[in-house]
């Protein structure tokens, strides 16, 4: 669906609802609007945000906001476009945008978001188009690497899928930078979710792994906006959330698991609640020594630093 929401004459650019961390102080070109998906139990994340509906900008409205952005942010040097899957614009559409962006914007680094699954329909030779028209790092939602926590979160991806297209886009020259959440396996299935993710990504080799924490925001606790979806299964008995220090014993096993790989590991998101970042190549002991060092602490000093780590997007 292509949204004509915008006149022309519009003075601001819309902004993407979601960004990584690592994208803080990119220019931010919004060409699709909300998740297309939108089905992962523990997402909802869009809706949440106020945004229910998937929609497709105009290829005008978005030149329109790159020249804005040339203007507002004359010294911005990398790009980030959303929403979540930026691809549903169409791989030609896609292309003509990035190419007007760089002939507008000097960017060294253009980044998106994109679905395992959209990759994988438009084939390598699309990726590579891809790689020609500027795009040179993409952010996966990997989530896990188990197959059976992947179906049960209906992410719509399967490791095998995930192997695949991280091929491509290395291939392309295309940066791949994957996210993996702690506590998807939920207490039943931590093993095989870490077990699973260590696995794919030692064979795939990303260049970026990032960790997030499960986080099941909107309990009735007053927040507005949508409630986690994972929330009904979780009342239904379906889903036993992790607790914090199991978490924390995750990430131990997920580092201990990892072989030393040319990747760039980082807890950047505050939900971690212990947070290290380094080259698995040399980095990776000094990290799991920094888990272990936490995992030293009394009980009192654990469960207060629990407490104390805010649970945020
Ligand atoms: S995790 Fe990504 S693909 Fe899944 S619903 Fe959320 S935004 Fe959409």
């Amino acid at each position: 669906m292509i949204h004509k929401g915008r006149n022309k004459g519009e003075k601001t650019p819309e902004i993407p609802t979601i960004r990584p961390p690592s994208e803080w102080r990119s220019i931010l070109v919004r060409l699709t609007r909300g998740c297309k998906w939108n089905r992962c139990r523990f997402c909802g994340i869009y809706p949440h945000l106020g945004v229910p509906n998937f929609s497709i900008r105009s290829i005008d409205e978005v030149k329109h906001d790159i020249d804005l952005l040339h203007i507002l942010r004359p010294r911005g040097e990398t790009v980030f476009f959303g929403d979540a899957d930026p691809l549903e614009i169409g791989v030609e559409t896609f292309c003509r945008i990035a190419e007007y962006l760089r002939s507008t914007i000097p960017v060294k680094r253009l980044t998106c978001y994109a679905r395992v699954s959209t990759l994988l329909r438009i084939g390598p030779e699309a990726v590579k188009d891809l790689s020609r028209s500027g795009l040179n790092r993409v952010h996966l939602g990997l989530e896990s690497g188990d197959e059976q926590v992947l179906q049960f979160h209906r992410k719509g991806q399967t490791p095998g899928m995930v192997a695949k297209v991280a091929d491509w886009l290395k291939q392309a020259g295309i940066e791949v930078s994957f996210y993996v959440l702690l506590g998807l396996g939920g207490q039943d299935r931590w093993r095989e979710h870490i077990a699973g993710t260590f696995n794919l990504i030692n064979q795939t080799e990303p260049d970026f792994v990032r960790i997030r924490r499960l986080w099941l925001y909107g309990d009735g606790s007053g927040l507005p906006g949508t409630e986690c979806p994972l929330w009904k299964e979780i009342r239904g008995g379906s889903f036993n959330p992790q607790c914090p220090e199991g978490t924390v014993q995750e990430l131990h096993f997920l580092l201990d698991g990892l072989a030393e790989l040319k990747t760039f590991f980082a807890c950047d998101h505050e939900n971690n609640y212990v947070r290290v970042a380094g080259m698995l190549k040399s980095d990776r002991q000094e990290m799991l020594a920094e888990v272990e060092s936490f995992l030293t602490l009394s009980l009192l000093e654990r469960n207060a630093h629990y407490t104390a780590v805010g649970s945020r997007i």
